[in-house]
C-alpha cells in the first residue's frame, strides 16, 4: 500500500472539474501510467473472471489507486488517488469520454477486468442497478423518498437534457415527481 499510515491524499474528482484538477489529473495519468505493473499487480483474477482489486478501497466499494506525485509549487509529494477501474479502462481503452461515468458490465464494483468496463451516462448506469435488482424499483414512490443524493442526480440529469420519462423509469418514480423535483423542497441543492 502506498503512503504513510495517516497521510494525506487527495482524490481526483472527475465531478468537480477545473483547470487545477484537470492539471493534478492528467498529472497523475502520467505517472499511473509508469506504473501500470503496480496497478495490476494488485488485482486477483476471481472465478467469475472478474479481477478484482485487493488494494484499497473507498466507501462506494471501488478501488482506489494511489499514487504520489511530486508537488511543483511547494516541492512536496502529495498523495493522489484515483478509482482503480476508472484507471483501469483509461489506460486499456483511452481516455473516458468527459461527464461520463465507468460501469461495470459484472455489477462488481472492486473489478479492474477491463472488458467489464464501458463507458456510460448516469442514466445508463440507474436503468442497470435496476434492472440487476440493485436498487429498488417499481413503486412510484413519492419525492420525499428520493435521497438527496438521488435528488441532485435527477437535476444534473434534466440539466443534461436527458428525458423526463427515461429518468423516472431510471429512478422508480412518477414523471410528475421528476418536474417536482428541483422546484421545492430540493431548490437548496440545486
Ligand atoms: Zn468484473
Amino acid at each position: 500500500m502506498a503512503g504513510k499510515k495517516g497521510a494525506k491524499w487527495r482524490s481526483l474528482k472527475p465531478w468537480a472539474p477545473s483547470p487545477e484538477a484537470e492539471g493534478a489529473r492528467q498529472n497523475y495519468l502520467l505517472f499511473a501510467r509508469r506504473q501500470e505493473r503496480r496497478l495490476w499487480s494488485k488485482a486477483k483474477r476471481s472465478e467469475t473472471g472478474c479481477l478484482d482489486w485487493q488494494g484499497r478501497l473507498d466507501k462506494d466499494g471501488y478501488g482506489k489507486f494511489m499514487i504520489s506525485l511530486p508537488r511543483l509549487i511547494k516541492n512536496k509529494q502529495e498523495q493522489c488517488a484515483m478509482r482503480a477501474h476508472r484507471l483501469a479502462y483509461e489506460l486499456t481503452h483511452g481516455p473516458i469520454p468527459s461527464g461520463l461515468l465507468v460501469l461495470h458490465s459484472c455489477d462488481n464494483p472492486r473489478c479492474v477486468e477491463p472488458s467489464h468496463l464501458t463507458a456510460g451516462t448516469q442514466l445508463q448506469n440507474r436503468r442497470d442497478a435496476v434492472a440487476r435488482g440493485r436498487v429498488p424499483a417499481g413503486e412510484k414512490h413519492s419525492q420525499a423518498k428520493l435521497t438527496e443524493e438521488q435528488a441532485r442526480e435527477v437535476i444534473r440529469l434534466r440539466q443534461e437534457g436527458a428525458d423526463v420519462k427515461e429518468i423516472a423509469a431510471a429512478f422508480g418514480i412518477a414523471t410528475v415527481t421528476v418536474y417536482q423535483v428541483g422546484r421545492n423542497i430540493w431548490r437548496h441543492i440545486a
